[in-house]
């Protein structure tokens, strides 16, 4: 059976003529694709869309975007588990200088009596003197 639409007797011939009509052709509607004719066995183009292949192509590209949601999840749960981390290593931190701090005050206060014990034997002595 003879087909009115022009005809290619190979895919890949068809495909290089879509290509050079996309680069060249100032219409609203250019070829997108190739298919074989059922009648004439040849190769013609067309502009509409092969929604078959079109929902394949989605659902490649559904599963890839959640193959990386769940990249994204798990570089997160990481992350914050970093994060974390580090707030305990700097709560840690600040715990060890209070208590280098409480031991240092405890220190002075004990000086601090001793200097008032002495200024009060020295009193007690200026007293007994005077
Ligand atoms: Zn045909």
């Amino acid at each position: 059976m003879e087909c009115n639409k022009t005809s290619f007797a190979t895919l890949a011939f068809a495909n290089w003529h879509i290509k050079k009509i996309k680069k060249k052709s100032k219409q609203d509607i250019i070829p997108t694709r190739a298919y074989k004719c059922g009648y004439c066995g040849a190769y013609h183009l067309t502009s509409k869309e092969n929604f078959l292949e079109k929902n394949a192509d989605l659902e490649q590209e559904n599963l890839s975007l959640k193959a990386r949601v769940k990249e994204l999840e798990e570089l997160n749960a990481l992350l914050s588990n970093k994060e974390s981390n580090k707030l305990v290593e700097q709560n840690t931190n600040l715990k060890l200088k209070k208590k280098e701090l409480e031991t240092a005050l405890i220190k002075a206060n004990k000086t601090n009596k001793e200097l008032m014990q002495n200024l009060i034997n020295a009193n007690l002595k200026n007293v007994e003197i005077s």
